[in-house]
Order: C-alpha cells, then sequence, then structure tokens
C-alpha cells in the first residue's frame, strides 16, 4: 500500500521557503550568505500593536473565538476596507484566517469541484498553483511576459475561459513581479469575468506597499456586479510588519464566506487570539509606521535598481510596488557559462553567496526573484557580489 495520498504526491514544497533553508544552512557553516530570498518585511511589528497583543493577554482573552474571527476584528476590517477602499462589506462578508495563505487555501477548498479550472497568470505567486490542485482544481495559465510588464490581458484571459473556468486570480501589486494593473486593465479584466461569469480572486496582500505616487486600486471598487463576483484577500503581514502573527482575511458573497468559516471550523478553529487583538490595534491604531516601512522600501529600490540593472546581462524591469526585484537574467546566466537560470543561481548562492530564488518557481524560468527587505548596506553588497560574479566568469 502506498504510504501518502494521491494529494500529496506532486506537491512541491515552496521555492522560497527551500532557498530560505539552504541559505540558513551555510550560514550555520559560517559561510556569509545575504539572503534576498525572503518574502518578509525587515522591521519589527511596531510598538503599538506589540503592546496591544500584551494588553490583551494580561486581561485573559486568551480563549477560543469565533471560527470566523473576533466580532471586534471583523469590525476592523470592515472599518479598513471603507476607508482605504471604499468598499462596503457586512460582518457575514468576513472571515479572519491564519495568513492570507491560508485564507486562499480555505477559498479554493469550497470554491472548486474536481477538473474547475482556475486560470493562474503567470509569473504567479508559488502557492496558487499547489493549493488550486489541492482542492482538485486545475490551474490554467496565461502568461503575461515581460513585454506586456508581466501583466496579463482581458484578451487573454478572454481566450483561455473554458466552460469549466470557475476563478481568475488577480495578484496586484504582485508577488514577484512587483507590477500593478491600473484601473483600466482591471476593468478590461472584470468585463470577462462578468461576462464569463468567473469569481475573481483579488489577492491585495502587498496594497500598502506602492511606489512613486501609485495608489492602490481593488478591482472590487469598480461596480457592484464585479464586487459581488470578487473575494478581496488581504491581511496585515506584509503591511504591518506581522508575517509571523498570521492574520489574513477574506471579503466577499456571504454564501462563499459562510462555507469558509464552516470549514474553518472544523479545520483550524479561530486564528490566534492574541494575534487577532493585535491585528485590531493594527488597523485601528494609528498607521505612521505603515507609511514609513513603505518609504524605507522606496528608497532602497531606487538606489538598487540602477546598479542591479547595470549588471551585464540583467534586464530589469522596474516595479511600482511589493518589495521584489524580477531581473531576466538568461543573456548573463548564458554568458558565463550555464545551461539554466536554475543553474546560474545556485551558483549565486554557492560560490557569489547571495541567496535569490530561481523565477521557475513563479512559472518564469528566465529570470530571479530578489527581495529588497533587507538593509540597503546588504543590499549593496549583494549586487557587488553578483556583478562581480558575473564579470569575472563573462
Ligand atoms: N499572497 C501573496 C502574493 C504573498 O506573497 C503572500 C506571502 O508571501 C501571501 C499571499 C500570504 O501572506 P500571509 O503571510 O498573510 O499568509
Amino acid at each position: 500500500k502506498n504510504l501518502l495520498a494521491n494529494r500529496v504526491k506532486t506537491l512541491s514544497p515552496s521555492a522560497t521557503l527551500a532557498i530560505t533553508a539552504k541559505a540558513k544552512e551555510l550560514k550555520s557553516q559560517g559561510i556569509d550568505v545575504i539572503g534576498l530570498g525572503a518574502g518578509e518585511p525587515d522591521f519589527n511589528t511596531p510598538q503599538n500593536i506589540l503592546d496591544a497583543a500584551a494588553d490583551s493577554m494580561n486581561k485573559g482573552l486568551t480563549k477560543y473565538t469565533p471560527a470566523g474571527g473576533l466580532p471586534v476584528l471583523k469590525q476592523a476590517i470592515i472599518d479598513k476596507l471603507i476607508r482605504d477602499n471604499n468598499l462596503e462589506y457586512k460582518p457575514n462578508e468576513i472571515i479572519v484566517g491564519i495568513g492570507a495563505k491560508h485564507v486562499l487555501y480555505t477559498l479554493f477548498q469550497v470554491l472548486l469541484n474536481e477538473g474547475d479550472e482556475v486560470i493562474i497568470p503567470i509569473p504567479y505567486w508559488v502557492s496558487y498553483p499547489e493549493q488550486v490542485k489541492l482542492a482538485g482544481g486545475v490551474p490554467v495559465y496565461i502568461e503575461g511576459s515581460s513585454e506586456q510588464n508581466f501583466k496579463i490581458t482581458a484578451e487573454q484571459l478572454r481566450n483561455a475561459v473554458t466552460d469549466k473556468t470557475k476563478a481568475v486570480i488577480i495578484n496586484s501589486p504582485s508577488n514577484p513581479s512587483g507590477m500593478v494593473y491600473t484601473r483600466e486593465e482591471l476593468a478590461e479584466i472584470a468585463e470577462v469575468a462578468v461576462e464569463k461569469d468567473l469569481v475573481i480572486v483579488s489577492d491585495e496582500i502587498y496594497e500598502k506597499l506602492l511606489y512613486n505616487g501609485l495608489e492602490h486600486f481593488s478591482i472590487a471598487q469598480l461596480s457592484e456586479e464585479v464586487k459581488k463576483r470578487t473575494i478581496v484577500v488581504n491581511g496585515v503581514a506584509k503591511s504591518h510588519s506581522m508575517t509571523g502573527w498570521r492574520i489574513g482575511y477574506a471579503a466577499g458573497d456571504a454564501e462563499i464566506i459562510n462555507a469558509m468559516t464552516d470549514l474553518a471550523s472544523h479545520s483550524t478553529s479561530n486564528p490566534t487570539t492574541t494575534s487577532q487583538y493585535a491585528t485590531v490595534e493594527a488597523y485601528n491604531g494609528p498607521q505612521d509606521s505603515v507609511e514609513e516601512m513603505r518609504k524605507a522600501f522606496e528608497s532602497r529600490l531606487e538606489t538598487i535598481y540602477p546598479k542591479l540593472s547595470a549588471i551585464p546581462g540583467f534586464k530589469v524591469l522596474k516595479p511600482q510596488g511589493a518589495f521584489y526585484l524580477l531581473p531576466d537574467v538568461a543573456e548573463a546566466a548564458q554568458k558565463t557559462g550555464f545551461t539554466s537560470v536554475d543553474d546560474f543561481a545556485s551558483a549565486l548562492l554557492t560560490e557569489a553567496n547571495v541567496a535569490v530564488v530561481p523565477g521557475s518557481g513563479f512559472g518564469v524560468p528566465s529570470t530571479i526573484r530578489l527581495s529588497y527587505a533587507t538593509s540597503l548596506d546588504l543590499l549593496e553588497e549583494a549586487v557587488k557580489r553578483m556583478d562581480n560574479f558575473v564579470k569575472t566568469k563573462w
């Protein structure tokens, strides 16, 4: 008999977590590795949030909460959605879960029947395809090539829809490309979603990390008709530097949210109570630290982008949001004697001691992903090492 179920046989571990683990291993051997793999802000969680968490614990608020989240937190999220996005929801249209990642997992579990297709734009966040497959769904990829600024068009979406298509995922600002869809582009995509009766899964976890004066626009803001078919997914991990607290949420159709809540009641129960109280403060308290962190990311980007672009054989589109750069390094890899960018990325780690994530994990195998969620000093040193590595081998 097989020990493991079929559903996990093709499951691949997260490429981003794998590189972080390898970098840590080298570090533990005393090797001075600079890790640009991680997808988390390098700042501490703001003090007011820590204090609110401690307060709640000291008050004895450490018991189970409703599976879908504390009413006071749902209200804080409702207020946030009105304040920031001009979107109105009722408490039964909100679920709080264990990070946006698990919220998405639960969403696909309640949405998909065996064989239902979900359209996933390339480049994609590593977990979308696996989560869709775990729910019995079939990922259907459409490519937002670098010529299209890593974004898909409405026309591509229309051509990919079949009678089995249930949903399309939009992640703007995007991990890994850092690209942001304009309101017009979203309107065209939404038009196809309405015409073809698709659910729009809008992953807005990088909402607060936008540069060059750009403002976030949620696809759900387009119209009541679009909002009805959109599930907005967001959380505090990236905006408030709260990755380890594991709080995310979804807002949308009450029937879907209710099913997700029922599933959570049998799988996770509530997200950690202390983390929920911390998140109430994250949304209801002062937002200065969110903007301070955003500014720090933007100034790193401005410093590092020209230097990275100047490395021979690196083609880099300037990101508009999130904290990743996705250079196309196919030429650099080829000119330095590697048969694939994956091999080039491995050599960057073992020879130049810079950890990056190979783009193959995101569906773009000619690229590598670098996170600039680390200090400017380290970023500059990392770019210098990569530059030397390429120039020496060229
Ligand atoms: N969606 C995208 C695009 C992400 O990059 C991440 C985290 O890396 C998540 C969702 C998950 O965030 P959380 O930490 O809230 O689970």
